[in-house]
């Protein structure tokens, strides 16, 4: 087993990383100390996979688990959810000291965080992350929060867990499009962090595309590293956090203009990471073959690349692109590549840049 610890002070927790950790997951538990009551949010196909194993785990090691499933998908990361969980909750009889369970991708993890963050003024919670994405990204660094219907994440907070557990087994029944697309997260910590960890990816994509468990708990544990040295300096995203948006000014806009469900996270920020590197290249001088590296990965490992944008649509990005909160005066600030594995944020781009790369 792996484990990677995210340095937050009191707020400090473990990251374990292994196969077949969810029939441990009981006595994991155990050892944070916390009372016997607590409840399991999942959705319907993560909890008809796993939510037995996890709710007789709880219960082996003397915790009296009751299970909340929501439907899967963006929609469940609304405030009608959220209610609906406080109630079960309260009919349950958590109190100060129980804890929930995040069982899911991202989804439930933003939901069942936000829950957990505000159900009487906050109780404990353990994330078990079961996509990809979620293991390499949204499980780390507590941000949780719900959409509202003018926008994502508009309603939220930083909570962080006591523990998070990635069992790698669940990711044998994610999705090819999911795992693919949390592939994209992968890549990305190679471009701002580690050149290294980039060839890697590169030497052995046809072996972690088969889902070898060896490689990925490398991979996995390797993302949460990088994610929790970040996060460790800068857990309110107030400066440094920022590179772990690369390629998502882009990307965010995509998911923005299409409709529900046309592009997947990953695969919205596959196209934007490639639309910042080619930025890099005009305004930092990445070298080109660089971009075309960063370009044939992601074409490798089945993401998309680029989108087709009639005028109408561009204005519609660029629309999206000045909501984004990192506007001022015109310019769109980007994180961008100095060269693979080191980048800058806070990198100003006038809006005719940043058309001349979307039209390339
Ligand atoms: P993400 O983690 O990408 O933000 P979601 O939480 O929406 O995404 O999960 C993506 C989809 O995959 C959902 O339909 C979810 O129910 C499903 N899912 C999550 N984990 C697994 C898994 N281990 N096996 C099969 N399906 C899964
Ligand atoms: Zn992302």
């Amino acid at each position: 087993m792996r484990t990677v610890h995210v340095p937050l002070a009191d707020r400090s927790y473990d990251i374990r990383i292994a196969s077949g950790l969810l029939d441990r997951f009981g006595r994991e538990c155990a050892r944070l100390k916390l009372t016997p009551r607590c409840a399991i949010i999942t959705d319907t196909n993560v909890g008809k996979r796993y939510a037995r194993a996890i709710f007789n785990s709880l219960a082996s090691a003397g915790f009296l688990p009751s299970l909340i499933i929501v439907q899967p998908g963006e929609t469940s990361k609304s405030l009608k959810t959220v209610q609906a969980c406080y109630d079960q909750l309260a009919r349950h009889r958590l109190d100060r000291k129980s804890f929930i369970v995040a069982l899911g991708g991202g989804v439930v993890g933003d939901l069942a965080g936000f829950v957990a963050a505000t159900y009487l003024r906050g109780i404990a919670f353990v994330q078990v992350p079961t996509t990809l994405l979620a293991q390499v990204d949204s499980s780390v660094g507590g941000k949780v929060g719900v959409n509202l219907k003018s926008g994502k994440n508009l309603v939220g907070a930083f909570y962080q867990p006591k523990l998070v557990l990635c069992d790698l087994d669940t990711l044998k029944t994610l999705p090819d499009r999911e795992f693919r697309a949390g592939l994209a997260e992968v890549i990305k910590y190679g471009i701002i962090y580690d050149a290294n960890f980039f060839a890697q990816i590169e030497r052995k994509l046809p072996d972690l595309l088969k889902r070898d468990m060896k490689l990925l708990a490398a991979v996995v544990s390797r993302c949460c590293e990088i994610k929790a040295e970040v996060v460790g300096q800068d857990e309110t995203d107030e400066g440094r956090r920022a590179i772990l948006n690369f390629g998502h000014t882009v990307g965010h806009a995509i998911e923005n203009i299409s409709g529900y469900g046309t592009f997947l996270h990953g695969e919205a920020i596959s196209i934007g990471q490639v639309a910042a590197s080619k930025l890099s290249r005009a305004v930092l001088g990445l070298p080109e073959r660089d971009v075309e590296r960063v370009k044939n990965l992601f074409v490798r490992a089945g993401l998309p690349v680029r989108v087709k944008l009639n005028s109408s649509k561009l204005q519609k990005l660029l629309g999206a692109m000045r909501l984004d909160k990192k506007v001022s005066g015109g310019e769109i600030q980007f994180v961008l590549a100095k060269r693979i594995g080191l980048v800058v944020w806070g990198q100003r781009v006038p809006e005719d840049g940043v058309v001349q790369v979307l039209d390339s």
